[in-house]
């Protein structure tokens, strides 16, 4: 049990979900300060709400003698690391992630998904699963509201109500309580070694979700994942696998079968594509049975859902060249599942990669570009070190400048019958404020292409 009563409290970053930690917080008893580094002029919404709730503001910067006197230290999500919080900690304050503070207060099942690629997609996915089940439900955490928005709703006070939460490395990290019913890692692959240093510490981190599971919980991890297998294993739930030849919820001729409900779905009926999307729809299908979701109900999602912007969107077809917005590839495992989604165009992938570098191997994206690839046009910051990666290959590398730039040189080398795919494998923010600016502009760059040159 996490007590707060009289605890001195710093919830670092003033956004909603800042806010709702704040709240939570004071309700537990705590002498709550929120802060965050905006200015009074730009947080003066914040400084209203705040005082609302009866909770201290300290704006425009982290200092230090804040953090020197707080006890426990409360994370919103995106919250960058700050030497602050490190130097409390190192003290001996508690830092915990805001989803663990939220979880305090759920009394529902709480059902959380990780992995590198793949989360939003499973986590959405499970969510209307879950809505279209009739039971009160909510869907949030690292993807739209909060986790601590969740906390007085119907689906977080019922016992029957069902929480979906999905959670980053970032979140998991510095968990030690927050206890998942039914936990999902979907993958590992490299993503965010910028931040997390290595790639052991990174996974160690996505296999935090299964370390304070209790036997009367569930494990969900790919059949054959040796990896995501051994990060289930050392948590004590009963583990589930999906995907393969042998996951209780597998696809087989072409139907996703889940082999202990009964369940038969033809993938053909699925509107996401790509085999990455098999999987996915086996991983959420799987999870929403556990929950107690019935079939019908699972059946309903998996024939409507459409998917998520910014991934694998068809934009447009000009002179028989396809393009394709899959900006949220932020990382090489995701960029891979997009080629393999094309891998029936050998030869004919024009692909737009580029942007800041987060720490991986871009081997991967070689090796399949050299088999179905024709080109590759190069933005951002990482644009030296990706071309690098394609030293001797006899893929085309083109650099361009600007989004505008890309889409015309890509435009300029494809052929009928080619696809032009924006997969950057990297994030976006030195040339976008988000992957769905980077997407919105690259859509935007395609739609003004003229019809004929
Ligand atoms: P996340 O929330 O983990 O970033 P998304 O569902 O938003 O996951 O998908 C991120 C990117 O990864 C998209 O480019 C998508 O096409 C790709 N992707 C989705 N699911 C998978 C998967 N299971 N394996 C690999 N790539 C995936």
């Amino acid at each position: 049990v996490l007590d707060l009563a009289g605890k001195r409290l710093v919830v670092v970053g003033g956004g909603k979900s800042g806010l709702a930690a704040a709240r939570l917080a004071a309700k537990a008893g705590a002498r709550v300060t929120i802060n965050d580094k905006k200015s009074e002029a730009e947080a003066s919404a914040l400084v209203a709400d705040a005082r609302a709730i009866d909770v201290d503001v300290v704006l425009g910067g982290h200092p230090e003698s804040l953090f020197a006197a707080a006890d426990v230290i409360v994370l919103s999500p995106g919250v960058p690391s700050l030497a602050v919080v490190d130097a409390a900690e190192k003290r001996g304050a508690k830092v915990i992630p805001e989803v663990e503070l939220a979880a305090h207060f759920l009394r529902g099942t709480l059902i959380g998904i990780t992995g590198s690629n793949g989360k939003s997609t499973v986590t959405t996915l499970v969510g209307e699963m879950c809505a279209a089940s009739g039971r009160p439900s909510f869907t949030g955490g690292n993807l739209g509201d909060a986790l601590a928005l969740a906390v007085g709703t119907e689906a977080a006070e019922s016992k029957k109500g069902l929480v979906v939460a999905e959670l980053s490395s970032f979140q998991l990290e510095r968990i030690e309580t927050m206890r998942c019913h039914i936990a999902a890692c979907l993958n590992v692959t490299e993503d965010h070694l910028d931040r997390h240093g290595t790639f052991a510490a990174y996974a160690a981190a996505k296999g935090r979700i299964f370390l304070t599971q209790t036997t009367d919980d569930h494990a969900i991890v790919p059949a054959g994942d040796e990896l995501c297998i051994a990060l289930a294993r050392a948590g004590a739930a009963k583990l589930h696998t999906f995907g393969g030849a042998d996951g209780e919820v597998r696809v087989e001729d072409g139907v996703l079968v889940d082999t202990v409900s009964g369940l038969r779905f033809p993938v053909a009926k699925l509107r996401i594509r790509g085999l990455h999307n098999q999987a996915n729809a086996c991983a959420a299908a799987l999870a929403a049975r556990l929950a107690g979701v019935p079939r019908e109900a699972i059946e309903d999602v998996l024939a409507r859902f459409a998917g998520l912007p910014h991934r694998m969107v068809h934009v447009r077809d000009l002179d028989g060249v396809v393009y394709y917005d899959d900006s949220k590839a932020t990382n090489v495992g995701a960029t891979v599942a997009a080629l393999d989604g094309l891998a029936d165009l050998e030869g004919r992938v024009v692909l737009i990669a580029g942007g800041v570098d987060k720490g991986g191997s871009y081997a991967p994206v070689r090796e399949r570009m050299e088999r179905i690839g024709r080109a590759l046009v190069l933005i951002g910051e990482a644009a030296p070190l990706i071309s690098s990666a394609f030293e001797g290959s006899p893929i085309e590398r083109i650099a361009a400048t600007t989004i505008d730039d890309a889409v015309a040189k890509a435009r300029a080398v494809a052929r009928a019958g080619d696809a032009v795919l924006l997969a950057p494998a990297c994030a976006s923010f030195d040339m976008f404020r988000s992957y769905a600016h980077r997407g919105d502009e690259f859509a935007r760059a395609v739609r003004a292409l003229p019809e004929a040159i």
